[in-house]
């Protein structure tokens, strides 16, 4: 029986200080896969501005199974998983971050996990140190709400770092939304489940590329494209807010009817009122924005990533969307690249 492959798609963005490291230990996992599995590791530069290119174009230089994908700009780190699930060839694929907060050796444990029969193989962090109080608890929060209105079940603690069978990626291939939030996606696919508990580490090198208003970008995400809760909201705060007036109403009939009090009293309310009832529309009308601005940016359909160059002889790419393979240009050292052929 043939060989079967595992490969490792790891999205960089600005990593120079963390990738000589990251290699030796993900050499040393493809070492230990060797003598069951061929293990490959697709690096997925996404717009750095460091020298990270630099050194993946060395190691793919230096060590065959290693090969690179520069996108043409920042696409996002969503969108660089994206690029990982649609090109890259493997009987597995596991992701995994670039700043060794998931340790490579747990991809041990993710493959052992699907080699007992799970399709979707999630790693889940028992302890995440080296994060403030403030990412710990906003997570926290997040979690809990998006489970409770979230079509999806995302377990908490559950990041990108993961396994997929062959069978459950080229189920994700098929999603052709533009605002993604990937684990929400695989939450959503099904399949035979494995959770695999690790310890989250401190960032071995560098700053975190998701500054407040990334992770605020990708919350949204995560909300609009699992759940139609928040357009719901409008009817809550739409009765929340008449109750009380349509009350006090009432008490004004009740004192002009039965103690002929005049009804001049009140302006204080109702202008309190048009203050509420117009913050109200505008939140909801914030909100609608945020569904319509999606939906504007899923009829354009543009490409959700474009490919610049790519680096290494590992196997060939699996084919890419006609849109995307306009940008690819080939590297240098992969002129055989099945990229440039039609899909
Ligand atoms: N990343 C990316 N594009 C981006 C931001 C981040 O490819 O626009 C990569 C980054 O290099 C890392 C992973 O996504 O490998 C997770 O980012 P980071 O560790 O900075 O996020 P955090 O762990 O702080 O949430
Ligand atoms: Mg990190």
């Amino acid at each position: 029986m043939a060989r079967k492959t595992i490969s490792v798609i790891v999205p960089v963005h600005n990593e120079e200080a963390v990738l000589p490291t990251l290699f030796r230990r993900l050499t040393d996992v493809l070492d230990r896969l060797a003598p069951t599995y061929d293990g490959n590791v697709f690096l997925i530069d996404d717009g750095s501005r460091d020298r990270s290119w630099e050194l993946i174009t060395a190691q793919a230089r230096h060590d065959p199974r290693y090969r690179g994908i520069r996108l043409s700009r920042n696409f996002g780190h969503q969108a660089a998983i994206s690029c990982g699930y649609e090109l890259v060839p493997g009987d597995a694929l596991v992701t995994i971050d670039a700043d060794l907060q998931d340790p490579p050796e747990v991809i041990l444990d993710l493959v052992r996990s699907w080699e007992a029969g799970h399709k979707v193989v999630l790693a889940a962090r028992r302890k995440r140190e080296g994060e403030t109080w403030f990412k710990l608890l906003t997570a926290r929060l997040f979690y809990q709400l998006l489970h409770r209105i979230a079509e999806s079940d995302a377990p908490e603690g559950v990041g990108d770092f993961r396994l997929l069978d062959r069978q459950a990626v080229d189920a994700l291939r098929q999603f052709p939304e533009t605002h993604r939030y990937v684990r929400g996606l695989v939450g959503w696919l099904g399949f035979h489940r494995g959770i695999v508990e690790y310890d989250r580490e401190p960032r071995a090198a560098g700053e975190t590329k998701y500054p407040l208003w990334k992770m605020l970008r990708l919350a949204a995400d995560a909300i609009i494209s699992l759940s139609f809760v928040p357009l719901r909201v409008a009817y809550v705060l739409a009765i929340l807010c008449t109750i009380p007036f349509l009350g006090y109403l009432a008490y004004n009939l009740i004192l002009q009817f039965y103690f002929h009090e005049p009804m001049v009293r009140g302006w204080p309310s109702l202008i309190l009122a048009t203050i509420i009832f117009g913050s109200v529309n505008l939140l909801m009308f914030g909100i609608l924005g945020e569904y319509v601005g999606r939906i504007y940016a899923e009829v354009k359909h543009r490409p959700l990533f474009i490919i610049d160059e790519v680096a290494g002889q590992a196997p060939p790419l699996s084919p890419p969307f006609p849109a995307q393979a306009a940008g690819v240009r080939s590297h240098s050292e992969a002129p055989q690249n099945h990229l440039s052929s039609p899909p």
